[in-house]
């Protein structure tokens, strides 16, 4: 049976970038950056001060040494004129430094009985300025092409003014259920049917990533029909089922996704929960049939197919980050199957604490619920209380 690696590195081997476009500057938080970016500006232009004070000579500083006051200069104004030997100019925060001087007293530091000024030390060369191109220069390599765009990102670009910005295009994910038990929302559940919730956590997935997310519906364990609704998804970029892909009679998605002309790349990964991931390609277009219990639909996506949207956005970095935990309590791994275990985090004395979130059925969405990541731990494993375990983090641990 294939490794987690194996079928992902598969998975990312067949995908491709998507196309680009250009979205207005605040449109990009959040999306990944397609191009890299130089700076074609300097900043700060000039040099300038960083207190309100006086921009001096610093040669000219010593205890007790007074200078005199040719004038001043504010943010938004040029200087009028330089100074020379034993003058100083009132200056404030953000203004460029008058040519001649190459430091700054802080107002705090003078006696000021204008015009003069006298100084209580001495100020060293280039006190309290801040040098033209101390932040960005001509030329810089500022953004690298996969960045994903933070708000300091978007600051960034606003200062070498950029308007609009090439990000790449958001992945269109259709997403099927499949299923004759399921009833959709707003339909009551008869007598036989659980209520459908794998459409909406995937599809949250699926925007989480970056994606569109396009409902297919709920298809019956029927064939054509499976066949007919995964044809529907032609449009998309991405096709995600859920169901249907194990051993039983009535488990045709692969069948279906034959029929529909999809080519299958790979079904069964050793892990736990969601062994019978399938994976293929319909055309251009990456398909995932992912199994049915809530819980191994969610997981798959995670450790598969959002990598596999990230890589289409260009992302560089696909992984989640992964710490070392210290169990707050046994956490035990049974069967061969390497396990993918839900657990809740908590910082205690400086550490990261990990605890089961509770019973680990593959059908249970209220344990993925208080979930903050996946503990990994090989097959048969237990993991002591107080032993250290590896956790994939799934979400911001500030909530
Ligand atoms: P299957 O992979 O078709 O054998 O389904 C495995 C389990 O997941 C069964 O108990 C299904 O009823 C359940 N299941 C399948 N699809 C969904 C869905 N969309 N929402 C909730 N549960 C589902
Ligand atoms: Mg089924």
């Amino acid at each position: 049976m294939l490794s987690v690696e194996e079928a992902l590195a598969q998975i990312l081997s067949r995908v491709r970038p998507l196309a680009t476009e250009r979205v207005d500057l605040l449109a990009g938080l959040g999306r990944v950056l397609a191009e890299p970016v130089r700076s074609t500006r300097i900043i700060p232009p000039w040099p300038n001060s960083s207190m309100d004070g006086y921009a001096v000579r610093a040669a000219d500083t010593r205890p007790g040494g007074a200078l005199t006051v040719i004038g001043r200069v504010v943010a938004g104004a040029l200087p009028e004129r330089p100074i020379g030997a034993g003058e100083a100019m009132r200056i404030f925060t953000g203004a460029p430094l008058p040519d001649g001087a190459d430091a700054v007293v802080p107002q705090e530091d003078v006696d000021a009985s204008e015009p003069k000024v006298t100084l209580r030390g001495v100020t060293e060369r280039g006190a309290y300025v801040r040098p033209a191109g101390e932040d960005v220069r001509v030329g810089d390599l500022v953004l690298e092409a996969g960045t994903v765009l933070g708000s300091a990102e978007i600051g960034l670009l606003a200062t070498l003014g950029h308007n609009q910005i090439e990000v790449s295009r958001r992945p269109r994910v259709a997403v099927l259920s499949t299923g004759s038990e399921l009833a959709d929302l707003g339909t009551e559940p008869g007598p036989a049917q659980i209520p459908n919730s794998n459409t909406y956590s995937l599809m949250a997935q699926v925007m989480e990533a970056g994606g569109v997310a396009i409902n297919l519906g709920v298809a019956p364990d029927r064939l054509e029909v499976i066949e007919e609704r995964i044809r529907r998804g032609r449009d998309a970029d991405v096709l995600v089922s859920s169901a249907g892909v194990s051993v039983g009679d009535l488990d045709l998605v692969r069948e279906a996704l034959v029929a529909a002309g999809a080519e299958l790349h790979l079904w069964k990964v050793n892990m736990r929960p969601g062994k019978p991931i399938t994976f293929g390609s319909l055309g251009p277009r990456p398909v995932f049939g992912l199994p049915g219990n809530p819980v191994s639909a969610m997981v798959t996506f995670e450790l598969f197919v959002r990598p596999a949207l990230l890589a289409m956005q260009r992302r560089r970095r696909l992984e989640r980050p992964r710490i070392h935990a210290i169990a707050a309590a046994p956490i035990t791994n049974r069967g061969s199957r390497r396990g993918y275990l839900r657990v809740s985090l908590e910082q205690r004395d400086g550490r990261w604490e990990a605890r089961l979130t509770g019973d680990q059925g593959s059908g249970i969405l209220r344990s993925m619920v208080q979930a903050d990541g996946l503990a990994v731990l090989a097959g048969d494993t237990a993991v002591a209380k107080g032993e250290a375990v590896e956790v994939i983090v799934m979400r911001e641990l500030s909530r």
